[in-house]
């Protein structure tokens, strides 16, 4: 691991002007110096606080195509699937268990019944990424919508995979840099997650933060292996009796802890997977705040006054995914000006 752990002065850096500097280690400044590094371009990260130290960090994380009660495909979905499967690949994930193709969302009432079989009629999806079945034994719901193309993925663990194999690379990586330090760059990429909204270059931006909750729960009443279940809400399945639950979506609150007053919640969400009575213990908590936009689009910025500095923002509850489109778009423009 090339991680530089405690932060040191980055001489060479400051002698010798690297390309571009992103400021972040969660998913969307990882993503984006992959792709910066696969276009040729030299690359420093920095980091605050640790890698996947913010929202970046959820225990598990859908990369879910087809989300919402009507998923219909974003723009750029392909080329995002295809980003993560070649870092997956190289980074010699492949068939991995903390990382597990298939996502199953099953119908629990009438609108996502609708919405799922209007989906899976789509033409606009990519042939086999989605299919309408029956319900499903073991399963609420009035059919389940199989989104065969989606991943659930353990963050952590990926986010130091890909913070790793960048190392190997040549890329510099640095933790708990303080927060004044600055690094002698001809682009720097800001990919700073909450700490975005107290910066006034990015003001313009216009941006708010959704608070966000996981549990992680001990069941009984459920019997068998599940893939990563997504309705209101996801669940994925660690363990034959353990899960980790999710999320909320905050918009008022006064802290980023993890508030026990959520607990029922999420419980009730994940009960209502099941047709047989389910009883839950919460084992774990944790909590993050992302990033929304007003449009709720996510953002590639070139900052107006100095056009050698972006950002990178407003992934909302798209993390793997946006993060994909924006850092390959981001290399794009930085090899092509
Ligand atoms: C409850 C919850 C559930 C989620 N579920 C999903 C999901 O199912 N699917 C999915 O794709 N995503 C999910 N996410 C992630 C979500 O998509 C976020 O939008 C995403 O993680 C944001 O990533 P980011 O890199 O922009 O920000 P962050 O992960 O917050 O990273 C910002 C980083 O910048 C660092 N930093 C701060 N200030 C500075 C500075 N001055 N200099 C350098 N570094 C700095 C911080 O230490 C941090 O490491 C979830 C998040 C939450 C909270």
């Amino acid at each position: 691991l090339h991680l530089a752990g405690k932060y040191i002065q980055i001489d060479g850096v400051m002698a010798n002007r690297t390309d571009v500097w992103i400021r972040g280690g969660g998913v969307a400044g990882l993503t984006a110096a992959w792709h910066c590094h696969k276009a040729g371009l030299r690359v420093v990260l920095t980091d605050t606080g640790t890698i996947g130290s913010g929202a970046s960090g959820a225990w598990w994380a859908l990369m879910n195509p087809a989300t919402g009660v009507n998923p219909t495909p974003v723009a750029g979905i392909r080329q995002a699937m295809v980003g993560f499967e070649l870092m997956r690949n190289e980074l010699g994930l492949d068939g991995v268990g903390w990382i597990r193709a298939g996502i199953w969302r099953p119908a629990l009432d009438a609108a996502l019944e609708k919405g799922f079989a209007k989906a899976a009629a789509n033409p606009e999806w990519p042939a086999g990424w989605l299919r309408m079945d029956r319900p499903m034994h073991g399963l609420a719901g009035n059919g389940l919508l199989r989104v065969v193309a989606g991943y659930a993925v353990d963050m952590r663990l990926w986010l130091t995979a890909v913070a790793a194999w960048l190392g190997e690379q040549g890329v510099d990586i640095h933790e708990q840099v303080p927060p004044h330090h600055t690094v002698a760059a001809t682009n720097q990429v800001d990919c700073v997650g909450t700490a975005l909204l107290h910066d006034p270059a990015w003001a313009h931006l216009k941006l708010h933060p959704i608070k966000g909750q996981l549990r992680e729960i001990v069941v009984d009443g459920i019997r068998g292996h599940y893939p990563a279940l997504s309705a209101r809400g996801y669940a994925i399945q660690t363990d034959s009796d353990r899960w980790i639950i999710g999320s909320t979506y905050e918009h008022d609150f006064t802290d980023s802890e993890p508030d026990a007053a959520y607990d029922a919640y999420l419980i009730d969400r994940f009960r209502a997977l099941f047709p047989q009575p389910v009883s839950a213990t919460v084992v774990g908590r944790w909590a993050g705040v992302r990033i929304g936009s007003h449009n709720r689009q996510p953002v590639l910025a070139r900052h107006p006054e100095d056009g050698s500095r972006w950002a990178i923002t407003g992934l909302g509850s798209k993390g793997l995914i946006y993060s994909q489109i924006l850092g390959q778009d981001l290399a794009n423009r930085l090899t092509n000006p």
